[in-house]
C-alpha cells in the first residue's frame, strides 16, 4: 500500500482512505467497505487504477474491486498470515490510525462532544435529554432511549454524553458498547467460561451507553443476560442510555418485559434535519475543517443532501479534499457540476425510467429509442439515454447494447463518446442533459 500513498497526496489519502477497509477477496475480486457514497464514487472514479495496481502487487490474480457502502466498518483483525487489512495501514502512522478507528467501536471517542453537536428542531429533545442525564445521572431520565434513522447523530449523542460525564466525574465507571459487541462478548464469554466476569464488568458501571439495541432482536441468550444487568444497574440508580434505529414497540422479536423497560424512562427521537439545520451543520463542519466555502455552495449541498448527516459530512469531506488538493475553493458552478454528475442519489432509478424520461423530454415514443431508425430525432434521444446510463450509472457498454435491442458494444461506445464531445461544444445538448438530469434526480 506504500505506493498508494505516493501517488495520492497526504491530505487526500487520509480523507478518502480513512474508515475504508478490505472486507473480502473472492475469485479475484476484492471487496472494499467504504463509509458513504461519496467516498465510493471518489475511490471508484479517481483511485481505482491505483488501488488495483497496489493490490495486484500483492496478488497478480486480482482482477477487480467492488466498493460497498457500509456504515459499520469492521476492519479484518490483523493476523500475520493475512495479506490485506485496512487500506490506511501503510506506515506506523497509519497503523496507529487503524487501531484508533477500531477502538472507537468499543469505547469513547473524544471526537464526539456536545460542543460540536449542532442542535436544531430535529434533535432538540434528544440533545436536551442527553445533556440533562449527564447533570443528574441515574435520577432524572432513566433509562434514556434515543431513536432515529441511520446517520442522524445517535452515536454522537451517546458518546458526547459519555465524554461529558467522564470530564465531570473522572472516577465514574463509564462504558459505551454497541449491542452487537455486547452480544459477541456474551457468546465469547460463554465459550471461555468467563460469563460471570463479563457480566460483572457491566454491573459495576456507573454510566452505561448501549448503542443500536435493535440488534438485540433475535438473540435470546444475550437478552436474558442483558435483562439482569439492566435490572441491577437500574435498581442502583445508575444511568443507562440506549439508542436504536426505531422505537421499542417497533423492534421485532423483543419480549414485552424489555420493551417496557426501554419505555420506562424517557424516550426521545431524532428526525431528519430540516434545511436550516443542514446549513448550520455544514457551516459548523466547514469551519472545523478550515474549509472556506461560498454560502451558495453550502446552501446548494444542504438542498441536495437531505436525509442523513453522515452523507452531509461525506459531501463536505469531498469538497475539503478538493480544497486541499487544489489549494483553492471550488466555485459554486464547479461544485454543482460535480454533484450533478456524480453524487445524485441513484437508487430508485431504473433502466426503463431513464429511457422513458429521455423519450418524454424529446416528445417521442420510447419504443423508437429501441428501434434501428436513423432519423435524427430518434438518434439523439437514444444516444443521450445511452450516455446517461454509462456516465451516471456506470452501466457496462455490452449491457447497454443488449438492452437496446442487442446492439454491439462498439455502437454504445461511439454514442457515449459522441455525446460526451458534443456536450462540450453544443450548449443546447448540454442544457438538455442538465434538464433531463433534473427531471431524473431533482425530485428525490
Ligand atoms: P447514527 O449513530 O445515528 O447512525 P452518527 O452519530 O454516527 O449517526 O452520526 C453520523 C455523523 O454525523 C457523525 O460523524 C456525527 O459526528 C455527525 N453528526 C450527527 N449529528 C450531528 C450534529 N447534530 N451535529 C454535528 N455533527 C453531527
Ligand atoms: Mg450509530
Amino acid at each position: 500500500m506504500g505506493e498508494l500513498e505516493c501517488v495520492v497526496s497526504k491530505a487526500n489519502f487520509s480523507t478518502w482512505f480513512q474508515n475504508t477497509s478490505v472486507r473480502d477477496e473472492k475469485n479475484g475480486i476484492v471487496f472494499i467497505n467504504v463509509p458513504n457514497s461519496f467516498t465510493k464514487e471518489w475511490l471508484k472514479n479517481k483511485y481505482n487504477k491505483f488501488i488495483l495496481g497496489a493490490l495486484r502487487k500483492t496478488d497478480p490474480l486480482i482482477k477487480d474491486i467492488e466498493y460497498t457502502i457500509c456504515d459499520k466498518i469492521n476492519p479484518i483483525p490483523l493476523k500475520k498470515s493475512q495479506r490485506y487489512y485496512s487500506l490506511n495501514n501503510s506506515s506506523d502512522d497509519a497503523q496507529l490510525e487503524f487501531n484508533e478507528i477500531n477502538q472507537t467501536k468499543e469505547s469513547l471517542n473524544p471526537r464526539y462532544d456536545f460542543d460540536n453537536f449542532v442542535v436544531g428542531a430535529f434533535n432538540e429533545l434528544a440533545h436536551a435529554a442527553a445533556v440533562a442525564v449527564t447533570k443528574n445521572p441515574g435520577t432524572l431520565y432513566n433509562p434514556l432511549f434515543i431513536y432515529g434513522g441511520v446517520g442522524l447523530g445517535k452515536t454522537h449523542l451517546l458518546q458526547a454524553a459519555g465524554n461529558a460525564m467522564k470530564k465531570n466525574n473522572p472516577n465514574f465507571k463509564i462504558k459505551y458498547i454497541t449491542s452487537e459487541k455486547f452480544a459477541n462478548g456474551i457468546v465469547e464469554s460463554i465459550r471461555n467460561n468467563t460469563t460471570h466476569t463479563f457480566k460483572e464488568s457491566f454491573k459495576k458501571c456507573d454510566f452505561l451507553m448501549m448503542d443500536d439495541v435493535q440488534f438485540l432482536a433475535g438473540k435470546t441468550k444475550t437478552r436474558e443476560e442483558f435483562f439482569h444487568i439492566f435490572n441491577t444497574l437500574y435498581e442502583d440508580n445508575k444511568q443507562i442510555i440506549f439508542s436504536s434505529d426505531r422505537p421499542p414497540r417497533s423492534i421485532p422479536d423483543l419480549e414485552e418485559r424489555l420493551k417496557s423497560r426501554f419505555e420506562g424512562g424517557m424516550m426521545a427521537d431524532i428526525s431528519e434535519p430540516e434545511y436550516e439545520s443542514r446549513v448550520a451543520i455544514l457551516k459548523n463542519k466547514a469551519q472545523t475543517k478550515n474549509v472556506d466555502l461560498p454560502n451558495e455552495t453550502i446552501e446548494y449541498i444542504a438542498s441536495m443532501v437531505k436525509s442523513n448527516i453522515r452523507e452531509l459530512e461525506g459531501a463536505l469531506n469531498f469538497l475539503s479534499a478538493q480544497f486541499k488538493l487544489l489549494g483553492k475553493t471550488l466555485s459554486f458552478k464547479e461544485t454543482q457540476d460535480i454533484f450533478e454528475k456524480k453524487f445524485l442519489p441513484k437508487k430508485k432509478i431504473t433502466f426503463n425510467k431513464i429511457v422513458k424520461t429521455v423519450a418524454d423530454f424529446y416528445e417521442t415514443n420510447e419504443q423508437k429509442l429501441f428501434k434501428k431508425s436513423r432519423k435524427k430525432e430518434d438518434v439523439l434521444p437514444r444516444q443521450i439515454a445511452m450516455f446517461l446510463l454509462r456516465e451516471d450509472f456506470n452501466a457496462s457498454y455490452p449491457y447497454i447494447g443488449q438492452r437496446f435491442s442487442g446492439r454491439d458494444h462498439t455502437t454504445i461506445i461511439y454514442a457515449y463518446e459522441k455525446i460526451n464531445k458534443n456536450m462540450k461544444s453544443d450548449s443546447q445538448i448540454e442544457n438538455d442533459i442538465k434538464a433531463i438530469r433534473n427531471i431524473l434526480y431533482g425530485s428525490q
